[in-house]
């Protein structure tokens, strides 16, 4: 394995003996894809009931098939109030995509403005969003498309770290905005602290209208019995005098169906009444029928956890995979490190400096399909070059292994020609 203290004969044993592995890795002829997490069919096959259940009247005996319900059913609202930590009647279903709602809420923010702010966002010279890193790739390609600049803060185990975010957001009032995945977060399953959670809320901040984008989209997504538990932001916002900063989205995305689920928008009274004065031009209401179907299979929130523990009985064998691989093939190389999450859907793997766009290129010219280098960034642009995206509960268990073994000889291979080169140069 290589060491940095090595001579260049060693290194060069070494970069020979990967070269042939990875020769020996692309004629296998692999096929195997771990970009996107989502979730296996087997997965998917939990919730089949769903495509039955889906029938009836509301609580105030409207047919569910018909328009109306704007705020979304009662009862499942209920079912993930306390998991989102939002009160029922802040809480409102929606439809499939919770990134359709945080889309909608920076549209809205940009033509009407938010409450407590003096105008709409568009009439500002510029607005800004702070983005923890590594974060959510989609995240940032929103914020790109809207127009919005992009700040990067550093990641740490607590959360972003938030000596940067209470400087800046108390000096620069373009900066109207935080993303935040504050439970098992997207890429390196880091959950928020407790501290992290309160500095948040109770920070002053230049903009008197500033959001923090509480994407809660791992919030049930535990892969140990260890469920991992978050502060709650929005009463703590509404503690420290900030009651209109927390917007709170969830999704059953990765609970129910990718892409026939149910999504959640929740928040403080104020911004319910702002939400809602939108999405009644947008929309006359959702698909009340999937909702009725949601709340009927999972039931009430003991029947949501165990449905969750299904899952995890099918996709922790697929995390342990990577992490057992990682470390027989990588441990103690110092050339690579990675996260070993206790929830979501992805693990973070940090190669040396400048080897991360090479190891992906690698790996694709060995049949391996991997999320590309950078996109954990906002602009695409890690300026490290070294974290990569490995999202493992899509492919069956035997193809994780393969694809994981795989990059760890693409690691190996490209890892040891940069030390060679700085070695030599
Ligand atoms: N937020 C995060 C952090 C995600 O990882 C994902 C899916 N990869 C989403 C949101 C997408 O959610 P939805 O399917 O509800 O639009």
């Amino acid at each position: 394995m290589p060491d940095p203290a090595s001579t260049i004969e060693e290194l060069t044993a070494q970069r020979d003996r990967a070269r042939q592995e990875f020769a020996d890795l692309v004629a296998r002829g692999l096929k195997l894809d771990i970009t996107r997490g989502k979730p296996s069919p087997k997965q998917l096959d939990l919730s089949n009931e769903l495509l039955d259940l889906g029938s009836g009247t509301d609580a105030d005996g409207a047919d569910l098939r018909n328009y109306g319900g704007l705020n979304g059913l009662p009862e499942l609202r209920r079912i993930f109030s306390t998991d989102l930590q939002v009160p029922v009647e802040q809480l409102l279903a929606a439809g499939n995509s919770s990134l359709e709602l945080m889309h909608d809420a920076l549209v809205f923010a940009l033509l009407n403005g938010v409450p407590g702010g003096s105008q709409r966002w568009v009439a500002e010279p510029e607005i800004a969003f702070l983005c923890p890193v590594p974060g959510y790739d989609r995240h940032f390609a929103l914020s790109e498309r809207l127009g919005i600049k992009m700040i990067t803060v550093p990641m740490t185990s607590d959360g972003p770290d938030m000596d940067v975010v209470e400087r800046l957001v108390a000096e620069d009032s373009r900066i109207k905005g935080i993303w935040c995945v504050p439970k098992y977060s997207n890429p390196d399953g880091t959950v928020y602290s407790d501290d992290t959670v309160r500095r948040l809320a109770a920070m002053r901040t230049a903009a008197p209208d500033f959001r923090i984008f509480w994407d809660n989209a791992y919030a049930v997504h535990h892969l140990t019995d260890d469920e991992a538990e978050i502060a709650d932001l929005l009463a703590l916002c509404a503690e420290n005098g900030n009651p209109d900063r927390a917007l709170v989205f969830g999704s059953t995305s990765k609970i129910t169906f990718a892409g026939a689920g149910v999504a959640f928008f929740g928040s403080s009274p104020a911004n319910i009444e702002w939400w809602l004065a939108s999405t009644s031009k947008r929309s006359i209401g959702p698909n009340k029928v999937n909702q009725r179907a949601h709340a009927r299979l999972l039931g009430d929130r003991d029947g949501l956890r165990a449905h969750m523990r299904k899952h995890a009985a099918l996709i922790r064998p697929k995390f342990e995979a990577v992490d057992k691989i990682l470390s027989a093939e990588l441990g103690g190389t110092g050339l690579a490190r990675w996260s070993n999450p206790a929830g979501g859907y992805f693990i973070s793997l940090e190669v040396p400096e400048g080897c991360a766009k090479a190891v992906v290129a690698k790996a694709k010219e060995a049949g391996i399909a991997l999320t590309p280098a950078g996109s954990t960034h906002p602009y695409g642009d890690d300026p490290s070059d070294s974290v990569i995206r490995v999202a493992p509960t899509f492919p069956e268990l035997a193809d994780v292994e393969a694809a994981t073994a795989g990059l760890a000889v693409c690691v190996r291979l490209v890892a040891t020609e940069k030390l060679l080169a700085d070695k030599q140069s």
